[in-house]
């Protein structure tokens, strides 16, 4: 048990020492290849590093406004601020990275672009681990009244429903559901049907099974209608979930082209929330 365990923190140093950018991580892909070139799990410990690396590479595009760079062990802000990228627990369970994610965490499970093949695999949950430091100084604290500046009004789908709804212009999210709505307006009556009337945007607010703040609580994230939406909380979960979903699938790639993640790839399902997570996208 103990060796499990020091390997695997040897692992999660293996692969922040291979986010080193450039040429400093060809030197020391030569270097660990030259020393233990028969060794398979240093070649593992590469793989994951680069893959590391990328998804931070990834969060720093997303979010050019905001964010500088990354070095091994830490992320830039533009404004100078330094946060660490991991917490130094390797071993957590899904519970624990629902409620203490660090930023790598976040950045663990990739989300799946496009139609679903399949039901999410168990605890499956991309984009759910959320570092809540990360998004509390990307969005500000709702609770100290810091988000409310930053929300702007919207009509939804003016073609359509057209009432207003509230959600933050920080990294341009208010602009690119604009043109969520605008897109899903254009669809015919039955499919957009499942977008409105919606359930809700801002709200300062928890996540009912983990008590984090809720993406709903940062202005960034949406609920369509309910009554076209399915929910793993609402449903018996003393055993394995079951998964459903009632969301069109045109619906769920016009936000995902926007920027916007979905709640149904997630074993814990739902269906109506979308959120502005780009990171998770590549580009878009
Ligand atoms: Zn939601």
């Amino acid at each position: 048990m103990l060796q499990r365990r020091i390997a695997r923190m040897f692992c999660l140093f293996a692969a922040l020492a291979a986010f080193a950018a450039g040429a400093p991580l060809l030197a020391q892909d030569n270097l660990v290849q030259g020393h233990l070139a028969q060794d398979n799990l240093a070649q593992d410990h590469l793989a994951q590093g680069k893959k590391l690396r990328a998804a931070l590479d990834a969060l720093i595009a997303a979010y050019p406004d905001a964010l500088a760079g990354h070095d091994a062990t830490r992320l830039r802000w533009r404004d100078g601020t330094l946060m660490r990228l991991a917490d130094g627990d390797e071993n957590k369970t899904v519970a624990e990275l629902l409620r203490h994610a660090s930023i790598i965490d976040q950045l663990r499970l990739p989300y799946p672009r496009g139609p679903l093949d399949k039901p999410p695999a168990a605890d499956a949950d991309p984009g759910r681990y959320r570092d809540t430091a990360f998004f509390t100084k990307m969005y500000g604290d709702c609770h100290k009244g810091a988000v409310a500046p930053h929300l702007v009004s919207l009509p939804w789908l003016p073609k359509t429903w057209g009432k207003s709804i509230r959600i933050t212009s920080i990294n341009g999210v208010d602009k690119e559901l604009r043109a969520v709505s605008a897109e899903i307006d254009a669809l015919p009556d039955k499919i957009k049907h499942a977008a409105y009337p919606i359930a809700g945007t801002y709200n300062c607010r928890a996540v009912a099974d983990t008590g984090e703040p809720s993406p709903h609580s940062y202005g960034i994230a949406i609920d369509l209608n309910t009554a076209f939406s399915d929910y793993w909380y609402w449903r018996p979960h003393d055993g394995p979930i079951v998964y459903r979903n009632r969301m069109p699938q045109q619906i769920v790639s016009i936000f995902e082209k926007h920027g916007f993640i979905w709640g149904g790839k997630w074993y814990h399902y739902d269906t109506m929330h979308f959120e502005y997570r780009p990171e998770l996208l590549g580009a878009h």
